[in-house]
């Protein structure tokens, strides 16, 4: 359902420069946890379309702004460190011969193994009406547990209690969840890839490490210190698997501050990624540390999604 092939006429606008960011690609392009993996098939069949339509470049050669006139210039990404970033899609990488920048966190040092957001997926899964988090009470509403106060988990985590300690609170409240993630028809979408994989990832020749914070926190939302010794972590765990230095950054959920910017400036982290949008379209847009990134999502034609 997500074959179409563009329409040429969306390349009509000659000279656009676009990142795209991708997350999981996996066998089916499965939208049973949420919309962020994209099938096997279809990633073969966007690769070859960009490659005949673009000109794609590493990330650092696009923030240098190697551009080709004339032809829409591209660069590739992944977020989160899917397992099948490594087994889908490192192949298809290599066989097209396609640079692309993987951005990875240090959750899989945890004890929690999985992204927050998979897992407050997955317990929107379970039949319950309402769960309990901490000392508070969420009721399925229109399919989205939401406290008393009209908050979803998804924004009371992103907004409210940002830190880690929280997830944390969640993760330990709910080992069913563990079990229903580690199930083995819903790992290839919940699996991130372990330290041997982000090695031998690293080692393609085709593929860039980058970090995506060390526990995926929303990093304009806790503070500064805390989100300062998050970015320095996940460069020190990054740098001490792979042999070249961490300097590019998918900010997780596209989150960041102003202060935010400089103190991961400051870490080393000289290429900075948003989500979809700004956060600060004023002073973003003329700030060369930072790009904005095109999600694609498995919820639209890929013809759509791949205008540029
Ligand atoms: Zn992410």
């Amino acid at each position: 359902m997500f074959n179409y092939a563009p329409l040429s006429t969306h390349f009509a606008r000659k000279g656009s420069n676009t990142i795209f960011m991708y997350h999981g690609i996996d066998s089916d392009g499965s939208n049973r946890f949420n919309t962020r993996h994209t099938s096997k098939i279809d990633f073969e069949k966007q690769l070859i379309y960009l490659k005949k339509t673009s000109n794609i470049l590493t990330l650092e050669d696009f923030f240098q702004e190697k551009f080709i006139n004339g032809k829409p210039n591209v660069s590739i990404t992944f977020d989160d460190g899917y397992l099948n970033n490594y087994t889908n899609a490192k192949p298809l990488l290599e066989k097209y011969e396609v640079p692309a920048t993987v951005f990875v966190t240090g959750i899989n040092r945890t004890e929690d193994h999985f992204l927050w957001a998979d897992f407050v997926d997955a317990i929107h899964l379970t039949n319950q009406n309402e769960v309990l988090i901490g000392d508070q009470v969420y009721q399925k509403i229109n399919g989205i547990y939401t406290n008393t106060i009209g908050q979803s988990i998804y924004y009371y985590i992103k907004n409210v209690r940002a830190n880690y300690t929280f997830k944390q609170l969640i993760y330990s409240q709910f080992p069913n969840v563990h079990d229903f993630l580690n199930l083995p028809e819903n790992r290839e979408l919940s699996q991130l890839m372990n330290d041997d994989q982000i090695v031998s990832l690293s080692q393609s020749p085709f593929v860039q490490i980058g970090s995506h914070g060390f526990y995926h926190n929303n990093l304009n939302k806790i503070l500064l210190k805390d989100a300062t010794h998050e970015l320095k972590a996940s460069k020190e765990y990054l740098e001490g698997l792979v042999n070249y230095e961490i300097n590019t950054i998918g900010y997780p959920d596209g989150a960041y501050t102003d202060e935010v910017k400089d103190a991961a400036e400051k870490v080393g982290f000289n290429y900075q990624l948003a989500t979809d949008h700004y956060q600060n379209s004023e002073t973003d847009r003329s700030d060369k540390r930072i790009m904005n990134r095109k999600g694609i999502y498995n919820c639209d034609s890929w013809g759509n999604q791949l205008i540029l």
